[in-house]
């Protein structure tokens, strides 16, 4: 599927100077949905409404829908389903399920969701086995009751506030499980009004999210108080530029870390999911090389990594293999290890050797190229 909804500005673009202390913006690559539907009950909620306003004065038509089921987003063939479906954002009210926070360890203490779905087509999606049914982007229109639900989690720490490594972040909330905020923000304004929340918030909370996108622009001057730490996820460049359709260029991504930087926000490296693909040293060092070039000269910089290996389950192959019949994406269970989770399910991950020369290479190598970054964790 060609990542046609997007516009064209993200590819084959020289790379930006990221040395310059003020990098220039350049128009941010943005998803323009093909169908937009709000249903009933998320028109009554204000944030359902301010995003419909956002949406119109886009020039893109918001379809009311009668019910508050979605419909029409099937098509004869799963491949049409699917294209359909990641043309599609419906403006909805959150599940009663997704209010109930779960712990979600390594990366926070616990998980908030502001929408689920992704418009972008990366071959190894996280998303393929964790959701289910056409991969219709939903935004949540009940904002402020989910914003307002996080205090009775505050100081309720499972993983991160326990850790010594991250003293001083307080309770966490990751905001980008089932999905790519920066992605979103330009139709939703969603995570801007998280960021203003969690700022505002009297007690030691950090909100978090990690994205491929680099649309930074209305962050930029957000009161934050330090309290929202984006990420940026990226990888060397046979991965990102094979697999990750209708992404942000890794550039991109690298000079929106910059401007948040400089905006005086902790930033971070999602590396993932990380390969061992051939040639593997030589482009993870040229990733690192570009973001020791991206992070260069910067005062009071709080930068953080958070290593990522590559690994699937039975669900998420048999999803990614009907969303890219022909993708070039190793899932070879006889090549991996077996590795099994809560209540017996297995997830295919790489063999010890093959996890130790990467992490030994990766603790040793961001050290050397990037002696600034912290490494959270490794997985
Ligand atoms: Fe999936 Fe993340 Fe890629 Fe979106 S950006 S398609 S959520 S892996």
């Amino acid at each position: 599927v060609s990542p046609a909804s997007h516009d064209a500005s993200g590819e084959g673009v020289p790379t930006r100077d990221l040395t310059g202390l003020a990098p220039a913006a350049r128009p941010a690559r943005r998803w323009t949905p093909r169908r937009v539907v709000a249903t009933p009950a998320a028109l009554d909620h204000p944030h359902g409404r301010r995003v419909v306003d956002r949406v119109e004065a886009l020039g893109i038509e918001v379809e009311r829908l009668r019910a508050n089921r979605l419909t029409g987003v099937r098509g004869e063939t799963e491949r049409e389903t699917y294209a359909r479906a990641k043309a599609t954002l419906a403006i909805v009210v959150s599940p009663p399920s997704r209010r109930a926070l779960q712990p979600i360890a390594p990366s926070a203490d616990w998980r908030v969701d502001l929408a689920e779905g992704c418009p972008a087509h990366c071959q190894y999606c996280y998303l393929a086995g964790s959701l289910s049914g056409p991969p219709v982007t939903r935004v949540y229109a009940d904002l402020d009751d989910i914003l307002a639900g996080l205090a009775a989690y505050a100081g309720r720490g499972t993983v991160t506030s326990r850790s010594a490594a991250r003293a001083g972040e307080g309770t966490t909330f990751e905001a980008s499980c089932y999905t790519d905020p920066l992605a979103l923000e330009h139709l939703t304004g969603s995570w801007r009004r998280a960021v203003e929340h969690f700022a505002a918030w009297d007690a030691p909370v950090q909100l978090r999210w990690t994205t491929k996108y680099a649309d930074v622009d209305t962050f930029v001057g957000v009161p934050h108080a330090g309290r929202t730490r984006v990420r940026f996820s990226v990888n060397a460049a046979p991965v990102s530029e094979r697999l990750e359709g209708g992404t942000a260029t890794v550039a991109d991504r690298l000079a929106a870390l910059r401007r948040l930087a400089l905006a005086g926000y902790p930033v971070g490296l999602t590396i993932a999911p990380i390969m061992p693909v051939p040639d593997w040293r030589r482009h993870y060092g040229a990733l690192l090389d570009r973001v020791a070039s991206a992070v260069a000269g910067l005062a009071g910089l709080d930068l953080t990594a958070e290593l990522i290996t590559h690994r699937f389950t039975p669900g998420s192959k048999e999803v990614l293999l009907g969303w890219y019949p022909r993708t070039r994406l190793e899932m070879d269970e006889e090549s991996r290890r077996r590795r099994y989770g809560r209540f017996g399910a297995v997830k295919f991950v790489y063999p010890r050797e093959t996890m130790t020369e990467l992490r030994t290479w990766f603790e040793r190598e961001l050290a050397a190229r990037v002696p600034a970054c912290r490494v959270l964790y490794w997985t």
